[in-house]
């Protein structure tokens, strides 16, 4: 006997859901079950600090905000940070307004960076008594497909850790090791490349009045709030571009250029990076019993701010599958967990990839050609003189319009 299968069998532990990764989808999922009442314990691979700290999205769409408020979870964990619900476009240096009023009342949406839901969300469930585990090692997946799969870590000090399960709950992102586990040929990956690359930059900088997108021959550009001294932009760039060809004076510089705003106040620049714009789909969103949870099922580009959304769409509809299989002895949303989250996936792919166009083909016609210059054009000028059409993007905007479920809606 190997002394890794001696350490196992003295240590077999057994809990309802094994929740692989501590992002908004995991920590979203491990608090809802918690509140269900059922057990769970999360495995995240890095420390808190680390996870405390990464910086994406900014804004809860109103969607989410109402499905916090109806776990009792919103003023807990979305914090205060309110916005006017306004949009800025500037296109060529010329404003445009769009309010993001959906029309159905309700709550709207909340500023609320990423981190900040983070942090939230993982003081909420550890003052709650939930099991979280940091520093995970080595987390593999076995038999998925039977009654009780098994998931198998290392812990901090080196120690091979097992634990029995109902359910795995894959929300570790899209290069974690949930997805990977699922047999070759069970999963089609339907992806979508851009061609189109962004430079992100967060700074110490004084946030805009509206979150902005500038479109111009220059190139597209943004500026968002992430907290009341601090802003991310956005530049369009070469895909294959590097952050050491954008030093401050050159990021600054665009910007100034793009946002058609000369006094444009700079900052400490606190992290740089780039990225490809692509969008991916994985279907089904399940296996067995492994059920993949936010980005480690689909990675949405991020114009139209979904990414985050959709990861707590899908966290919502898994908790309460499970709460209903457990509770109730009824599977249904089990068995209709991928098909459900997979239309409101591909509804906000649909709008992310709308918008991504739009904005990038109003601009630099270089790569997209003026004909689909002069399209892109036409579907703004809509936007700002149509009522209609802002209602529309509105509802888009606050993930409430209704996607079709089976011969439902919902
Ligand atoms: C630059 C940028 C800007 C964005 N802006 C927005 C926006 O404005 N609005 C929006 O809605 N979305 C936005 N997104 C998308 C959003 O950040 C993601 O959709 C969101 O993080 C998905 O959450 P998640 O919990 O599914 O995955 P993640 O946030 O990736 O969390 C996965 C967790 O799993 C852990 N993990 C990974 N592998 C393992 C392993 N083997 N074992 C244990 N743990 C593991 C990771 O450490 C991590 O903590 C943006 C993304 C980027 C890159």
């Amino acid at each position: 006997m190997t002394e890794t299968t001696a350490e196992l069998r003295e240590s077999p532990e057994s809990t309802t859901v094994v929740v692989i990764g501590a992002g908004p989808a995991g920590l979203t999922v491990a608090n809802l079950l918690r509140r269900s009442g059922i057990d769970c314990v999360v495995l995240e691979r890095r420390t808190r600090e680390r996870v405390a700290q990464r910086q994406r999205a900014g804004i809860v769409e109103a969607r989410a905000v109402r499905m916090f408020d109806s776990w009792g979870l919103a003023d807990q964990v979305l914090g205060s940070g309110t916005y006017d619900g306004l949009l800025e476009f500037r296109v060529d240096g010329e404003s445009h307004l769009v309010s993001d009023d959906h029309g159905s009342g309700g709550p709207r949406a909340r500023l609320c960076p990423q981190q900040v839901l983070v942090q939230k969300l993982t003081a909420v469930y550890l003052a709650e008594g939930g099991d979280l585990r940091f520093e995970a090692a080595d987390v593999s997946l076995h038999d998925l497909a039977g009654d009780r799969p098994t998931v198998r870590y290392r812990t901090a000090d080196g120690a091979l850790r097992s634990i029995n399960c109902a359910f795995v709950a894959g929300c570790d992102g899209d290069h974690g090791i949930s997805r990977a586990a699922v047999p070759d040929g069970v999963l089609t990956a339907h992806a979508f490349d851009h061609g189109i690359g962004w430079l992100t930059v967060l700074a110490d900088a004084p946030p805009p009045a509206h979150p902005l997108f500038a479109v111009s021959p220059h190139g597209f550009a943004a500026h968002f709030a992430r907290g009341p001294h601090a802003s991310r932009y956005y530049l369009q760039c070469p895909p294959d571009d590097h952050p050491g060809a954008w030093p401050d004076s050159r990021v600054w510089d665009a910007l100034r250029t793009r946002l058609a705003d000369v006094a444009l106040l700079p900052g400490p620049i606190t992290d740089r990076e780039i990225f490809r714009l692509r969008s991916l789909v994985h279907d089904p969103m399940q296996y067995g019993r492994l059920f993949l949870v936010g980005d480690a099922a689909h990675i949405v580009s991020p114009l139209g701010g979904k990414g985050m959304n959709l990861a707590l769409y899908d966290a919502d509809l898994f908790a309460r599958a499970v709460r209903d299989s457990i509770r109730d002895h009824d599977d249904t949303g089990l068995r209709s967990y991928s098909q459900r989250c997979l239309r409101r996936v591909w509804n906000d792919q649909e709008f992310s990839h709308w918008l991504t166009r739009t904005l990038h083909e109003a601009g630099d016609d270089t790569q997209s050609g003026s004909f689909q210059r002069g399209l892109a054009r036409a579907r703004l000028d809509r936007l700002f003189t149509s009522r209609n059409a802002v209602r529309a993007f509105a509802e888009l905007m606050a993930g409430l319009n209704p996607v079709r479920h089976g011969s439902d809606f919902e």
